[in-house]
């Protein structure tokens, strides 16, 4: 529900009076959330507060309540932590606190409460709920609030909670606010840590946050490489047939085969709140003990502590945070007394409103698990992925985890993997996760080499374990990647090669594939992976060769791709507009009255201007689906004026703002032409300037998110070519086919493309994407993330009613 300035269908506009807290720990885009709470609510009639240093701000009242306005959260959304501050409150888990708060909200007229924090926070908003009619009476039979000031508050309270936690660590919620932004730390200084690592033929025991949750142990184990992750819910040993109780001989087993296969460099990453089987603790300083005088390796211990809580939050941290504060609003418009309170959550890429006390209670019982040493039950209570994640994490890191056998059919594959098209973050993860799952499972993974050219000049090598060390952190494309695009039999696909890339002959590329006896082939890469996959499933009929199992990896920054919201590499792509807007923003900020039109890319498809938009506040974008025309440009210089007008009048300093514009929004209004004319019409008022972000945004080193994402779709895409293969290989026994291969299909559902729709990874048949796509645009015909343009408007000021200031 994006919110509307309008009433709700004639009824009478809800003047909610909505106080904002933030609580408990400090997470990355606790602001965001404050910024898109305090002026959805305003757009929407209600009155927001901020309650400052959480429930103490509560407790004590006076100045650490405060009316908020428009101005008030702006420059927000960039900010790590919390500007409204926090705090543990001891007061508040006393009666007595809790009536002084309920002092101070009734003689502030606030109704309704949102709060942001954890779970302790959230079952302290849900406590004062249950007392509150109680609290209320008691205050007036106290005589210090008058009957008659309460009589519209006497009944309830609106309580609406919201995650912000770096952990991870609430149930029904697939992810809290702060968490993907902490992964970056993480990230970000176990990679600096590894180049001295490698260096010196170091080991490294890092120790990450996570006192019951193990979400970030393990995405940065899956997203750094660590070669061994300690979990609070997944204590080891991993083989507990033959280690018994003994991790410390295990782990020392396995770093021991990785360092005899030339691997320079040991990682283990431990949790804060990691224990064995017996559930005594397991220390960093412990492990490094055990490594050192076990193994004799040169191991250091380092605690990252809190710098794994700051900084500027990540793109996916602005946009959930911003997200869920529409949604936070929206719940806190429809309560009504006696529905539990909500909390609102992410579930399958989709904003939930679920009961706020239910998802604490299922929080508190994967503790309850770990303490009756029920650890399949507690892994059980993590969001879906989590598990599927952790068995990702083993079969890409330990080798023969798979105990060296092939999949179901017990066929050994010879799998191609090629990428296409330009290179985008992820790729390399991907390229390794799929190499290393296949040397587990006993199949054969051969690199492809610079794309279809390379291909048909035999640039083709088996990967071995080592080849692939240290990809998942490299951006770029370690096997080579270029647009050349094989050519379509007369009547297959119409496509010509885009930009520099040629056509390659599709007899060659048959001839070389069948040469290297390429049984299953993964291409990874954006549109023109899609439209070389199509071209080739089309020449089925001509070429036995493309009669194989084939499925696409979405990479591309433009997330572009039909079937399937993400694609690998647009995450990294945000982020890198992301980084950039803030300092752009910082230098019009500066300079004040100065709009800058920022082009991004994105081709076609205007998933990263708006998303880009989302997360920079954005004051517009302009995007390909939409195309420009004079009367949105006269609107959006209204606009500007109006802006800039008010802040002369109200004595704020000017803003600087950003337009996002897509480089292919329009061949007319080009980036230099809208800038100038923003100028022109500007006519002192505000200033324009232009940045074009170019390739910088696709991305140095590639974001966690793609990391783990491409580990995700690689290992399911190894799951479906085994299964694909296993199905050709039984039609090919009932019905022998001349000459073919042991794996032989022409069906269009062997030739697929992975997706994630929602929480699902899906797989759509090629030829089915057909009705998805629109070829020419090379995009897909319906984007998830459309309806967001309207949110930035929003949260713009275009539409806003002027009743409340
Ligand atoms: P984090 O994930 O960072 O631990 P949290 O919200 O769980 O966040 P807590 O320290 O548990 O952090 O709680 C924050 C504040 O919420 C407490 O200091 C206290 O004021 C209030 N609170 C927590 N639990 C309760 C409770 N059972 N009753 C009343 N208030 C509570």
């Amino acid at each position: 529900g994006i919110p509307t300035a309008s009433t709700d269908e004639g009824k009478p506009r809800q003047r909610k009076r909505i106080g904002i807290l933030t609580s408990g720990g400090d997470s990355s885009g606790m602001n965001a959330a404050v910024r898109s709470i305090t002026r959805v609510a305003l757009q929407r009639g209600c009155v927001p507060f901020a309650i400052y240093e959480g429930y103490q701000g509560l407790v004590d009242g006076g100045n650490y309540i405060k009316r908020l306005g428009w101005e008030d959260v702006r420059s927000l959304l960039a900010v790590g932590g919390t500007s409204i501050g926090t705090a543990r409150c001891a007061d508040f888990r006393t009666r007595e606190g809790r009536l002084k708060a309920v002092y101070n909200l009734i003689t502030n007229g606030i109704d309704a409460l949102v709060v942001i924090g954890g779970d302790g926070s959230l079952t302290g908003a849900d406590m004062l709920r249950a007392e509150w009619k109680g609290l209320v009476d008691e205050l007036v039979a106290l005589g210090k609030i008058k009957e008659d000031e309460c009589q519209h508050l006497r009944e309830d309270l609106t309580i609406v909670g919201m995650v912000g936690s770096i952990d991870n660590d609430m149930s029904s919620t697939d992810i809290t606010i702060g968490a993907v932004t902490s992964l970056h730390r993480i990230c970000e200084a176990v990679d600096n840590l590894t180049s001295t690592a490698l260096s010196h033929q170091r080991a490294f025991v890092v120790e990450v946050m996570g006192r019951h949750c193990g979400w970030l142990g393990l995405m940065a184990g899956i997203a750094v490489g660590a070669d061994w992750v300690f979990l609070p819910e997944r204590p080891p040993p991993l083989d507990d047939a033959r280690y018994g109780d003994d991790w410390e001989t295990e782990m020392c087993d396995t770093i021991k085969k990785y360092r005899s296969r030339g691997n320079r460099k040991s990682l283990v990453i431990v949790c804060e709140g990691a224990i064995d089987r017996q559930l005594n603790p397991i220390k960093a300083d412990y492990v490094q003990k055990v490594l050192t005088e076990r193994l004799h390796l040169d191991t250091r211990v380092t605690c990252l502590g809190h710098v794994q809580r700051g900084g500027t939050p990540c793109a996916y941290d602005r946009f959930l945070a911003t997200v869920q504060g529409v949604e936070a609003v929206e719940a806190v418009l429809r309560s009504k007394p006696g529905v539990p309170a909500p909390m609102i959550g992410i579930s399958h890429n989709k904003i939930t409103a679920v009961p706020l006390m239910e998802a604490v209670q299922l929080t508190h019982a994967v503790g309850e698990a770990i303490k009756k040493k029920d650890f399949a039950r507690a892994m059980e209570l993590r969001d879906p992925s989590f598990t599927a994640i952790y068995d990702a994490f083993l079969e890409t890191t330990i080798f023969s985890q798979g105990k060296n056998q092939p999949g179901p059919d017990g066929q050994r594959l010879r799998i191609g993997i090629i990428h296409t098209g330009a290179p985008a973050g992820g790729m390399n993860a991907a390229t390794r996760t799929v190499a290393r799952l296949c040397l587990n499972r006993g199949h054969v993974p051969i690199g492809i080499r610079n794309g279809f050219s390379g291909l048909i000049r035999d640039e083709v090598a088996l990967l071995k374990w080592n080849d692939t060390v240290g990809w998942q952190v490299r951006g770029g494309s370690e096997l080579g990647t270029n647009r050349d695009h094989p050519q379509p039999l007369p009547g297959g696909p119409k496509i010509a090669p885009k930009g520099d890339g040629e056509f390659v002959d599709l007899g060659l590329i048959a001839y070389h594939m069948q040469k290297h006896d390429i049984q299953a082939l993964l291409i990874v890469g954006g549109f023109e992976a899609y439209t070389a996959q199509l071209t080739l499933t089309h020449a089925r009929s001509v070429f036995p060769a493309f009669c194989i199992p084939m499925i696409q990896l979405p990479a591309t920054v433009s997330n572009n791709v039909p079937g399937t919201d993400y694609s690998i590499g647009s995450d990294t792509a945000l982020n890198a507009i992301v980084e950039a807007c803030d300092r752009i923003k910082l230098s019009a900020n500066a300079s004040r009255k100065r709009v800058f039109v920022v082009e991004v890319q994105g081709g076609n498809c205007g998933y990263l201007a708006t998303l880009g938009g989302l997360t920079t506040g954005a004051t517009t974008v302009y995007i390909p689906e939409e195309g420009v025309n004079i009367d949105k440009l006269q609107s959006d210089i209204r606009h500007l004026c109006k802006r800039y007008t008010e802040e002369d009048r109200w004595g704020i300093p000017n803003e600087g703002r950003v337009i996002l514009r897509s480089e292919m929004a329009s061949s007319t209004y080009t980036t230099d032409v809208i800038s100038n004319i923003l100028r022109a019409e500007g006519k002192g008022l505000f200033d324009s300037r232009t940045a074009v972000l170019g390739h910088l945004q696709q991305g140095g080193v590639p974001s966690p998110l793609d990391r783990i994402r491409a580990t995700h779709l690689a290992v399911n895409c190894v799951n479906w070519l085994e299964k694909a293969a296993a199905a050709a290989g039984e039609a090919l026994a009932h019905t022998p086919v001349a000459g073919a291969s042991s794996v032989y299909t022409k069906q269009p559902s062997h030739s697929c493309i992975i997706g994630i729709v929602g929480a699902e990874t899906v797989y759509t048949p090629v030829e089915d994407i057909l009705k998805e796509a629109d070829v020419k645009a090379r995009r897909g015909k319906d984007q998830w993330w459309m309806g967001f343009n309207r949110l930035i408007r929003v949260l713009s000021k275009y539409e806003y009613s002027a009743d409340v200031v």
